[in-house]
C-alpha cells in the first residue's frame, strides 16, 4: 500500500511538475501577443523583439513537450522496440560537426576524438542514442561560459565503448550532484540558464533501459565530465 502511494505522489508531482514548467512560457506567449493586439506595443522596434520572444518561447514549449513525451515513451518501454545492431561511428561523427557547428555560432571551444574503428558495431536505437548525446553537448555548451571549452571524445576500453563529454564550465556542486538526473531536478548553478530539469532524466531513463552506465565527475567553477560506458557488439554487419 505504501509503495502505491509513493507511486500516486511521484505521479502528482511529475504532472504538477510539468503543468508549473509549461505554464511559464505559455504565460509570455499571451502576454506578449495580447499587448501587440490591444496596441500596448506599436513601435517597429518593441514590435519586432516582442515577436522574437513568442518565436523563442514558443520553440521551448515545443521542446518540453518533445523531452516530456520521450520521458513518457521511455517509462512504457515503447521505444526500445527500435533497437539494433548499427555502426556506431557515423552517429558520433554527425554529434561532433553538430557540437562544432553550434560551438561557433554559441562561441565555444570544441575539441575531441573520435578513436575508434569505423567498424564498431553497439546495439542501440539511434534515435534514444542520439538523444543522449545531444542532451550531454547541450547541458556542455548551456553550462559553459563563451571562450569555455567543450569535449567530444570516444574510445574503447576494455571492450566497452566510452563516450565522454567534457567541459570547462560553471561546473556541479557536491550537494547537487547526487541529484542531477532526478526529475525535474536543477541545480543551484542552474538559476541564471533556462531549462526543465529533465534533460537527464531522459539521459538517465535511456541508459538505464539499455543497462549502460554513466559516470560524472563535477567540481563547482572548474567544469564536468560525463562518461557514457556501452558494451561493444562482436562481429560485423550482414
Ligand atoms: P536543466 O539543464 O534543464 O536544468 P538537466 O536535467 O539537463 O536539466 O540537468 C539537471 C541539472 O544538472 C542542471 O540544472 C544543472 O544544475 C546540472 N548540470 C547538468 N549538466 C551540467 C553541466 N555540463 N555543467 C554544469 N551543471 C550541469
Amino acid at each position: 500500500r505504501q509503495a502505491l502511494r509513493d507511486d500516486q505522489f511521484r505521479k502528482s508531482r511529475f504532472i504538477m511538475g510539468i503543468s508549473h514548467d509549461l505554464r511559464t512560457p505559455i504565460a509570455l506567449i499571451k502576454g506578449y501577443a495580447e499587448a501587440i493586439s490591444d496596441g500596448t506595443i506599436d513601435d517597429t522596434e518593441m514590435l519586432k523583439s516582442s515577436l522574437e520572444i513568442i518565436c523563442q518561447k514558443s520553440q521551448q514549449l515545443d521542446d518540453m513537450i518533445e523531452d516530456l513525451l520521450n520521458f513518457v515513451k521511455l517509462n512504457t518501454q515503447e521505444w526500445n522496440k527500435h533497437v539494433e545492431v548499427r555502426s556506431v561511428y557515423p552517429l558520433l561523427e554527425d554529434c561532433f560537426h553538430r557540437l562544432q557547428s553550434d560551438g561557433i555560432l554559441l562561441q565555444r571551444r570544441i575539441t575531441g576524438s573520435i578513436d575508434i574503428p569505423q567498424s564498431t558495431l553497439i546495439a542501440t536505437d539511434e534515435k534514444l542514442f542520439i538523444r543522449v548525446l545531444e542532451n550531454l553537448t547541450g547541458n556542455a555548451l548551456r553550462y559553459t561560459e563563451q571562450n569555455g571549452i567543450i569535449d567530444f571524445s570516444a574510445c574503447i576500453h576494455e571492450n566497452q565503448l566510452c563516450i565522454s563529454v567534457f567541459d570547462t564550465g560553471i561546473g556541479i556542486s557536491q550537494e547537487d550532484l547526487p541529484y542531477i538526473f532526478d526529475l525535474f531536478y536543477r541545480g543551484t548553478n542552474s538559476r541564471r540558464e533556462k531549462g526543465s530539469g529533465l534533460g537527464l532524466a531522459v539521459v538517465k531513463s535511456i541508459l538505464e533501459s539499455f543497462r549502460w552506465d554513466i559516470e560524472v565527475f563535477s567540481q563547482k567553477g572548474s567544469g564536468s565530465c560525463f562518461v557514457v560506458q556501452i558494451p561493444l557488439v562482436r562481429g560485423e554487419l550482414p
